[in-house]
């Protein structure tokens, strides 16, 4: 069967990545998490004081993108991926609130964005991927054959954001993590560069009352009527 590109876009913590990397496990695709690109951007600048407050040093992280590596690695006893900084193993690392709360200005600087969509369009030259961000379908691979767009209300959001990183033994109140994820919503859609927006043909899932087998279901079932052309 001819492989296709599936874009997964929308708002922070709505299930996007755990959603994706189903749609890869079940369709045999390569899963990237374009969001793990940026926050490992954000982590060097972080360890190298290149932000203050939320002020990043553009001209001192101009002069350094290029020597800066993101990729990503498959652990085969867990058989998951995680994220490579400068060859170095950050994936715990670029998801702590400390990173959650510097990303955005980071990911909003455009020579970052355009490093970043040009080795994310490579990754996707052979299609057969699964990409999850907020621009994928509308900047990275505006032709991909299958677009989804995930939303789910603030208050959900954020609570099963603290769950995971409670479960990971960060201990982050509810209201802290509420208050980060309406900033990056924001600033991730009033952005100049490629701002999150839907993309005109992408497909709108509300995730906020569904299942997790209930969201499968309804992936499986698009993704065959996409590439089958079949509604069984
Ligand atoms: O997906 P995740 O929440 O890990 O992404 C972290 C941040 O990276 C987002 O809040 C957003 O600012 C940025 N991002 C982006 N474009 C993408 C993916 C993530 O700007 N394609």
């Amino acid at each position: 069967m001819k492989k296709i590109i599936i874009a997964v876009d929308g708002f922070s913590s709505c299930g996007k990545s755990t959603m994706a990397k189903d749609l890869a496990k079940e369709t045999g695709y390569i899963y990237i998490d374009s969001g793990a690109m940026y926050r490992a951007i954000t982590l060097y600048c972080l360890r190298n004081g290149l932000i203050q407050g939320d002020v990043v040093d553009t001209e001192a992280l101009r002069k350094v993108i290029d020597t800066v590596t993101i990729s990503f690695r498959l652990d085969p006893s867990t058989g998951k991926a995680y994220t490579l900084l400068n060859g170095e193993n950050v994936e715990s690392e670029i998801r702590t609130m400390e990173v959650s709360d510097k990303v955005s200005p980071v990911s909003a600087i455009g020579f970052v964005r355009k490093a970043m969509v040009l080795l994310q369009q490579k990754m996707g030259e052979d299609k057969g991927i699964v990409m999850d961000g907020r621009d994928i379908g509308t900047t990275v691979f505006p032709n991909a054959e299958m677009k989804i767009f995930v939303t789910a209300s603030p208050e959900i959001r954020a609570q099963r954001r603290v769950d995971e990183l409670v479960a990971k033994g960060e201990l982050v109140s509810f209201d802290e993590v509420l208050e980060n994820l309406k900033k990056r919503d924001h600033i991730d859609q009033t952005r100049a560069e490629s701002p999150l927006r839907q993309a005109e043909d992408a497909y709108v899932l509300d995730n906020s009352h569904l299942t997790i087998t209930e969201q499968k279901e309804w992936l499986i079932h698009l993704f065959q009527k996409i590439t089958t052309g079949s509604e069984s």
